[in-house]
């Protein structure tokens, strides 16, 4: 199975995702986590994403895109994967639906998951109290939900307009929200 996550920063999608990895045997690739890894890692590529990440702004299309490339070239992608925070805006997605028909991988489905945005400034704001994460001040915060609404947001309507798009109601307790968003794979 070959999954496109999609759903604000803070729509629970990270956590779906690690639940699917469970339940299917299939990898996250996480293009947050790619780019913090190379942040950590203090490669060049990672001191110049840092700044741009804790401002809110998306990383520039080609460097993602690179880091998703490499990834995808991993062997343990062969049975499927679950994109997580990929694609980000239409230009990535409609870069990816190449690169995946070149691997001979392409998405079998999109899944957004719903949750409206003051719930969703919410949670992320609780988030940042327990994660400390440093793109998660109320400035960012609300920087990356502008983000989220004018380059993000399309992105959904970009695999509707496609016929791949399956929503769920993403408000609710992680399990009741994990069976619905498996009643949808599976259906
Ligand atoms: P996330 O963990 O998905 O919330 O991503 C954290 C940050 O990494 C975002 O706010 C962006 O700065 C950057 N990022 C993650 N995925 C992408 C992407 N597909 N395109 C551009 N920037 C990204």
């Amino acid at each position: 199975m070959r999954l496109v996550l999609l759903g604000a920063p803070g729509s629970g999608k990270g956590t779906q995702a690690k639940l699917l990895v469970d339940k299917y045997g299939i990898p996250q690739i996480s293009t947050g986590d790619l780019l913090r890894a190379a942040v950590a890692a203090k490669t060049e590529l990672g001191l110049q994403v840092k700044a741009v990440m804790d401002s809110g702004d998306l990383v520039s299309d080609d460097l993602v895109l690179g880091l998703l490339k490499e990834r995808l070239a991993q062997a343990d992608t062969k049975d499927g994967f679950i994109l997580d925070g990929f694609p980000r805006n239409l230009a990535q997605a409609e870069a990816l639906t190449p690169l995946l028909d070149e691997l001979g991988q392409p998405a079998d489905l999109a899944l957004l998951i719903n949750v409206d945005e003051d719930e969703i400034l919410q949670r992320i704001l609780a988030r940042a109290k327990v994660e400390g994460r440093s793109d998660d001040n109320e400035d960012v915060v609300r920087k990356r939900m502008g983000i989220y609404r004018e380059q993000t947001k399309p992105v959904a309507a970009f695999y509707a307009a496609r016929g791949e798009l399956k929503s769920v109601d993403g408000i609710g307790s992680i399990e009741s929200i994990f069976q619905r968003v498996t009643d949808q794979i599976e259906s």
